[in-house]
């Protein structure tokens, strides 16, 4: 039989990896006589989520396997989540999910809604009833929801790889021992097959995660091959007690979901929309930037956050009357009830003349001249030269900025973000001559 396991929610800000049980599990199920149909697949959800754990990342494997190991098959996988789960954290939540034969629309409806939005448990404990052969969950049950998702999106659009690498027990919270310039190298060696390795604006590997779980690096690309080519690259100081090749949606936008207005964006979801700029971005305390978006349906704050380095310069530019397509995730709404849009892109569309009201040049000399006051006329600097019927010059300032699409350094990126280096290499992107729809394929 045809059987999905879905996982997630068993890590928490102090270690763990939902990944890490994924990859022992492979192991586990291959010895029970498992034939694994795909890659694991690792889900990112929403990124917006108050409650998400870390990367919001939930896993399904999917595999062959008779019938009669189902039972044994179960057991490892209960067995496996109990042992490495991270329980004692109040937010960890885990769940898993069991589904046997091929993915049902309803559950990568379900997917899709997870992946874009904010779904309640409820509604995935009814599609577990309806749909899945059986399901574990422990504590409040939120794992339910993720690991319904992973179960629910078998990632048939747009889709990248990534080769995880982990440390062995004893290496766990200390500092990372991986040699800088093989990262270098192998991001040199393999551009445009992985992406997202290094930052360049602030000169360091995006390879390896900061937190004291189990991962020792990642490398993030197109393809099976060009991941496991570039990971066998790198130069570790510790050793790798074992790695796994996932297939993922990161890098792929897929949370990003196009809304018709301004009006229908909705706390917590990413969103996609186009607008007016409304007024010049200002500053605020802490380096962030912020403007306000229009449209005939209404009016948003949109932010640049200071972490995203110099993206901010870009947001900075913007004029009044610009035309931009902002793509990010909703904020909680402030105590005034607006909504801010934090941006993972932009899109200039359309660029305003920057038009200002300048003094006039003198007509005798050519120099700058001042104001003598309301309706009193202007007088010259240079040489003195009064005339009361001289009026204000209209210039058009030239723009420190082009139309195109801008993104935060590879730092400030999102799991989800499609990055620069991907576009143009998106894979099945139309499916029997349609442009792929999840929300509309069957
Ligand atoms: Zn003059």
């Amino acid at each position: 039989m045809l059987l999905h396991i879905g996982l997630d929610d068993t890590d928490s800000p102090r270690g763990g990896c939902t990944t890490y049980i994924a990859a022992l599990l492979v192991e586990r199920l291959l010895e029970l006589g498992a034939r694994f149909v795909d890659y694991p697949n690792l889900v990112r959800l929403n990124p917006n989520v108050p409650w998400k754990t870390r990367g919001n990342g939930a896993v399904c494997l999917r595999l062959e396997v008779d019938e009669a190991l189902g039972g044994a098959v179960k057991k490892s996988v209960v067995d496996a989540v109990e042992l490495h789960g991270e329980f004692s954290c109040d937010n960890t939540n885990p769940g898993i999910v069991f589904h046997t034969g091929e993915v049902p629309q309803p559950l990568k409806r379900f997917a899709c809604r997870v992946i874009q939005g904010v779904v309640g448990l409820r509604e995935a404990e009814t599609l577990i009833e309806e749909h899945c052969a059986s399901a574990v969950g422990y504590k409040n049950m939120r794992g339910f929801i993720g690991a319904l998702a992973a179960v629910g999106e078998p990632l048939e659009g747009d889709h990248t790889y990534e080769l995880l690498a982990y440390r062995t027990q004893e290496n766990r919270g200390k500092p990372r021992r991986l040699d800088v310039a093989s990262v270098i190298e192998m991001d040199e060696a393999t551009r445009g097959e992985t992406f997202s390795n290094f930052d360049p604006e602030a000169g360091r590997p995006l390879v390896t995660p900061h937190g004291p779980d189990p991962v020792l690096f990642g490398v993030r690309g197109g393809s099976a091959e060009a991941v496991h080519r570039a990971g066998m690259m790198l130069k570790t100081g510790e050793p790798i007690e074992r790695w796994v090749i996932f297939r993922t949606n990161q890098g792929t936008d897929a949370h990003l979901r196009r809304l018709s207005g301004l009006s229908d964006l909705e706390p917590y979801n990413p969103a996609v929309v186009v607008g007016e700029v409304a007024d010049r971005p200002r500053t605020i305390p802490g380096g962030h930037v912020i403007f306000s978006l229009r449209d005939e349906t209404g009016k948003a704050d949109c932010a640049a956050y200071e972490p995203t380095g110099r993206f901010r310069d870009i947001v900075r530019n913007l004029i009044p009357g610009d035309r931009v397509e902002a793509c990010g995730g909703v904020r909680a709404l402030d105590r005034e009830g607006r909504r801010t849009l934090n941006l993972e892109k932009l899109e200039v569309l359309h660029l305003a003349q920057d038009i200002r009201l300048m003094n006039p040049l003198c007509p005798e000399c050519g120099g700058g001249m001042e104001s003598m006051g309301r309706g009193k006329g202007y007088r010259c600097r240079r040489c003195g030269f009064r005339d009361q019927g001289l009026t204000k010059r209209v210039v058009e300032e030239a723009r420190g900025l082009a139309l195109g699409l801008y993104l935060p350094p590879p730092r400030a990126q999102r799991h989800l973000t499609k990055p620069l280096e991907r576009y143009g290499r998106e894979k099945n992107r139309y499916v029997h001559g349609e442009l792929y729809d999840p929300w509309h394929w069957p």
